[in-house]
């Protein structure tokens, strides 16, 4: 049997699992029941086989983590789209009831508890009842407890319910498939923020062209992620996900495509611009249309390109739709043509194994590099400061290079012999000359004292810069997306220095770090600076973050010739070579 129009993917059948062992858990049943479905949610996202097929054959049970009475389930979500044990639940408990998971420091027991004692049901009335001081009163729950509470929705309100890029990136995906299975839609794509590849993803946006509009919404609606419908009308659905997140759709006419999804996509800064370029040429850009001025007639416009082109302007890609001067670069003709893509990517840097904090062998990363088709790949563990991640000494270091040389008779892909060394607090690296000599790769990175003040940070990374085998900047200035700010220096003096020393950026792809970010990747530039993307990965399924480093790299405005990583091993190999 082949897939019909409902079936779903194993993203959207394990966010219904997750939803169900949610509501479980808060309905306070059999708590290992509950545990299962999460642990059947994870088993479904790691598939390594087609869930069709498994689905088709019966042999769900065969995947560790699913047993009977979950494959039932999952065989009914992945062909229906529907689950009838979710559904009852859903009618069971009330819609704000998964919001309050979200809350920090609250446990799904508390939620329960709550939920049994005082019947909140969404985060607006758990706030009134702390507020009130009716939480304290609970079996279990203090004034502290209380407080805490109230922080931790303080701190929820703050975030919002943004996504990491990686996160955005495949919740976006699920739901165009899931639009793109409906037989009502003729094309469908992600716009707004996932499709710019900002670091952060507050809500999804999805833009359709149908014959029928309304019958997309209708369908939109009806995916099994959906946890409520916040707005529905004519060709337009807003509606919120089991987990927190919002997602839109503007379903429009095939030839309201183009400018709904140009609309869509661009900052509203850009498309500003856009709105004024048009004036300039008699043209006026709305919602749906771009029309000669006083004319009633649309002008036919195959794709974006074709619409920047009447415009007068270059194609602008997605990533760069920011209004940080890319439209007056466009109207000037000179905006990078040859940015940056994924396939020209031609060696995976910056990787763990089990010799540090990664989860696989030096074999098992090279296989997955060679899966990825890439030409080599570094291997890049901690070095001995690092101990916490299991810095590697000297005998160590050497025990990696024979395992190495093993692996390397076993795959075609090149294994190039690095490190990851940590720079010190004086802006030292970690090991002596005589051993950073004899690897291929040394990105050099901060993982300690990362609160020095300005002056001493940037001393620190200058020193660093000047050391003859200082090739690659990892992780430039330490920051994680949503959790820790970058290191404090001033970022263009050390890229002076950088430059002179002819030290190269990395671009780093692990989706919680994405560092450095764009504007600095465009001050590097205009310094002559070049780059590299890493994956910073400590597993073979992290391998693809070098996607997300590409992102940030387009972001930055970063062309093809400037990644030192679209070179082939052995160019690569002399540009990036630790020597005196
Ligand atoms: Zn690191
Ligand atoms: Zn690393």
């Amino acid at each position: 049997m082949t897939s019909s129009p409902a079936t779903v993917d194993r993203f959207a059948v394990a966010a219904a699992l997750r939803e169900i062992g949610l509501l479980l858990e808060v309905k306070g049943g059999n708590p290992y029941r509950a545990r299962a479905y999460a642990r059947g949610a994870a088993a479904v996202e790691a598939l390594a086989g087609d869930l069709a097929s498994l689905v088709a054959e019966d042999r769900l049970t065969q995947v560790p983590g699913i047993g009977a009475a979950l494959a039932a389930q999952i065989a009914e979500l992945h062909r229906t789209g529907r689950s009838s044990t979710l559904e009852r639940l859903r009618a069971e408990l009330p819609p704000g009831i998964l919001d309050l998971v979200q809350v920090p420091n609250l446990s799904v027991e508390r939620v329960a508890a709550l939920h049994r004692a005082l019947g909140v049901r969404s985060v607006a009335e758990l706030k009134a009842a702390a507020e009130a001081g009716r939480v304290r009163g609970v079996k279990g729950f203090g004034e502290k407890t209380e407080k805490k509470i109230l922080d931790g929705i303080a701190a929820l309100e703050a975030r919002g319910q943004t996504l990491l890029l990686h996160e955005a990136l495949a919740a976006s995906e699920a739901l165009r498939a899931w639009l793109a299975a409906s037989p009502h839609v003729l094309r469908v794509d992600v716009a707004g923020e996932a499709r710019r590849r900002t670091e952060t993803v507050e809500q999804i946006q999805l833009v359709a062209a149908a014959r029928d509009p309304e019958a997309v919404v209708e369908h939109f609606l009806g995916m099994p992620q959906v946890a409520a419908v916040v707005e529905r009308e004519g060709g337009r659905g807003h509606v919120r996900l089991a987990e927190g997140l919002h997602a839109r759709l503007e379903a429009v006419a095939p030839s309201e495509h183009v400018p709904t999804l140009v609309r869509l996509t661009g900052s509203s800064a850009h498309y500003e611009k856009l709105k004024a370029r048009a004036e300039g040429e008699s043209l006026v850009l709305s919602e749906r249309a771009l029309t000669p001025r006083g004319g009633r007639r649309a002008v036919a416009l195959k794709d974006e390109a074709a619409l920047y082109r009447r415009l007068g302007l270059q194609y602008v890609p997605p990533e760069l739709r920011e209004d940080e001067g890319e439209v007056e670069a466009a109207a000037a003709g000179t905006l990078p043509e040859d940015l940056l893509e994924e396939s020209d990517v031609r060696g995976l840097v910056h990787c763990h194994t089990h010799y540090s904090d990664g989860k696989h062998s030096v074999e098992e990363m090279a296989r997955g590099a060679e899966a990825l088709g890439m030409e080599y790949i570094t291997i890049t563990d901690h070095s001995p400061s690092a101990h916490y991640a299991g810095g590697l000494d000297e005998d160590r270091l050497k025990r990696q290079w024979d395992d190495i040389a093993r692996a390397q008779e076993k795959v075609q892909v090149r294994l190039l012999r690095g490190t990851e060394s940590d720079i010190l607090a004086d802006g030292a690296l970690d090991y002596p000359d005589r051993i950073l000599e004899q690897l291929d790769v040394v990105i050099a990175s901060i993982h300690s004292r990362h609160k020095m003040d300005e002056d001493e940070m940037t001393r620190r990374l200058v020193r660093a810069m000047r050391l003859p085998v200082f090739k690659i900047w990892g992780h430039a200035l330490g920051r994680y997306v949503r959790t820790r700010p970058p290191i404090a220096c001033r970022v263009e003096e050390i890229l002076d220095a950088a430059a002179a020393s002819r030290a190269a950026i990395e671009v780093n792809g692990e989706p919680r770090r994405l560092d450095m970010e764009p504007r600095w990747l465009r001050k590097a530039r205009q310094r002559g600076l070049r780059f590299v993307i890493s994956t910073d990965a400590h597993s073979v399924r992290a391998l693809q973050n070098f996607r997300y480093g590409v992102a940030m790299a387009r972001r930055g405005w970063v062309r093809r010739g400037e990644v030192l990583n679209t070179l082939g091993a052995d160019a690569f190999r002399r540009a990036v070579r630790p020597v005196q």
